[in-house]
């Protein structure tokens, strides 16, 4: 589809110089996610200032039917907002206004394209805090984190994006403003939660109300070392089944180890099979007697160290090595894709060994890092993209894997979504009447399927395999 000449300069009117890409360098930067296998480059993107201008883009396209794309900062992980057959995406990087701070009533309405963690330095004075934390939460915005539902190392304890969401302001797939509120009023169907997770195939947040938790009292990282990712998650299962909720439970394997090593250089032991990042928190009255309970499950799954974060400054190194092991995979191999699958905790073991062997049988290493915690793996396969039929193998490996995830008893995502990546795996999970229905409600918000077309389903209706081609794409 090419965009007359018209609707191009309608839409440049609306946003203005400032917000409009069209240059072929321009448009580069937008042609993939945080999932790289696939690119696809939009005709043009706008960015509106606000939510007026960003209605008015969507009630052109509408009127034309042109499709769209929202995104936001780009650091999805299935492919949410490939551009794939969609002329026109409406990025929210301009929209970064903090509307309101109310510490009375613990809540703060930011635009969309404000980034996650912009959130918490807004109210940290005020000894407040924003706690869904993915681990992109330095870059990934607002607006994304509610279209995936977004979750953390901390939503063990305290939930994920849903559970923090009081309201969202939002433009519908025809360009109407609406505003969908959970706050006082719970009269009638939950639309605002509805909306969360459904990867922008729904509208495009504008602003979103969000609620504010008060920074615990005490907290303590432990860091514990064990011989392997077995005998790792057996302290996993071990925690959780004495009745303690860790505010953090997070797993690195042998692999993932030696890259944040190298990058950050924390001081992890060379020999260590898995280690778990632990974080307690809440009053300090009983803190300690938890920790005692924790380092004795840990020893008894036969960690050969439990040691805690001595300061501010070591816990800060231990979580950055956590939370930027994803940046630190360039150090194993020029290429990655990371997985997202879920499991049972208990069934951790028997996933792990699943991993093993369709890494052997693809030849394609595979690091693991989990929020073990939520049974949430993150296989991360390595590859050289410049090696002949890698990339595809990688594909073919992380599908393996997934489907191992189902047969468990789990599922295809715990926080990276459906987007494109994982269409074809959906009738894994569901029928063809679950997609229906699920096809349906998205029709009742987006009837022209305008707005992010060819997203989470395999086709309109039903699980038929996607006619999509697969650009290859180097990661
Ligand atoms: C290093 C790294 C670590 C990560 N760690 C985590 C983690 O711990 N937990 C986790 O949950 N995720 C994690 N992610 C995935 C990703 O950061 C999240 O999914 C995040 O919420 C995406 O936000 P974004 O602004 O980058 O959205 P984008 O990537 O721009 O978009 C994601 C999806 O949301 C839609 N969208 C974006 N903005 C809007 C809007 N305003 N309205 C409607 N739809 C919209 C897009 O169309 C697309 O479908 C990680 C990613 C990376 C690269």
């Amino acid at each position: 589809m090419t965009l007359a000449g018209q609707l191009r300069r309608r839409l440049r009117d609306v946003v203005g110089d400032e917000g409009f890409v069209d240059s072929a360098a321009g448009l580069r930067v937008y042609e993939c996610d945080g999932y790289t296998m696939e690119k696809a480059l939009p005709e043009l993107v706008v960015l509106p200032a606000n939510t007026d201008e960003l209605s008015r883009v969507v009630r052109l396209c509408h009127r034309e039917g042109v499709p769209f794309v929202p995104r936001g900062a780009g650091t999805g992980v299935s492919g949410g907002c490939l551009p794939y057959e969609i002329p026109v995406m409406i990025g929210t990087s301009r929209m970064r206004k903090i509307r309101r701070v109310d510490i009375a009533n613990r809540l703060i309405e930011v635009e969309a394209g404000v980034v996650n963690l912009e959130v918490s330095r807004q109210v940290e004075a005020a000894g407040y805090y924003y706690a869904p934390d993915p681990s992109s939460q330095s870059a990934c915005t607002i607006g994304g984190n509610v279209a995936e539902n977004s979750g953390g190392p901390h939503t063990l304890k305290y939930g994920v994006t849903v559970n923090h969401l009081l309201g969202i302001e939002m433009v519908l797939p025809d360009g109407e403003i609406v505003r969908l509120e959970r706050t006082n009023d719970i009269t009638g169907y939950d639309l605002a939660g509805v909306f969360t997770g459904s990867e922008g195939t729904l509208g495009i947040t504008t602003a979103a109300t969000l609620r504010l938790m008060p920074k615990p009292q005490a907290v303590t990282t432990l860091l514990a070392i064990f011989p392997g990712i077995v005998e790792a998650s057996r302290a996993v299962s071990a925690i959780i089944a004495a009745g303690i909720v860790p505010a953090a439970l997070e797993m690195m394997d042998a692999l993932v180890i030696e890259a944040v090593e190298a990058a950050y250089r924390f001081g992890f032991p060379p020999d260590a099979g898995a280690v778990l990042i632990i974080e307690l928190d809440g009053l300090e009255a009983g803190l300690e007697e938890l920790c005692g309970r924790v380092e004795d499950a840990c020893r008894q799954a036969a960690a050969s160290e439990v040691r805690r974060a001595a300061n501010e400054a070591e816990r800060a190194l231990l979580w950055k090595s956590r939370k930027r092991a994803f940046g630190a995979m360039g150090r194993l191999a020029p290429n990655y894709c990371t997985q997202d699958g879920v499991v049972p905790r208990s069934k951790l073991p028997q996933i792990v060994e699943a991993i093993a062997e369709i890494s052997s049988r693809y030849h394609l290493r595979i690091a693991n890092l989990m929020h073990a915690g939520d049974g949430n793996i993150h296989p991360l396969v390595l590859y050289d993209d410049s090696n002949d039929n890698e990339a595809e193998r990688v594909v073919a490996a992380g599908h393996e894997i997934l489907t191992a995830c189902v047969k468990l008893g789990g599922s295809l995502t715990g926080e990276h979504g459906i987007g494109v990546e994982k269409i074809e795996l959906m009738s894994k999970s569901f029928s063809d009447d679950d997609l229906s229905a699920m096809a349906d409600l998205r029709d009742a918000f987006n009837p022209t399927g305008l707005c992010n077309p060819h997203k989470i389903f395999p086709t309109d209706r039903a699980c038929i395999e996607i006619k999509r081609p697969r650009p290859r794409g180097g990661g």
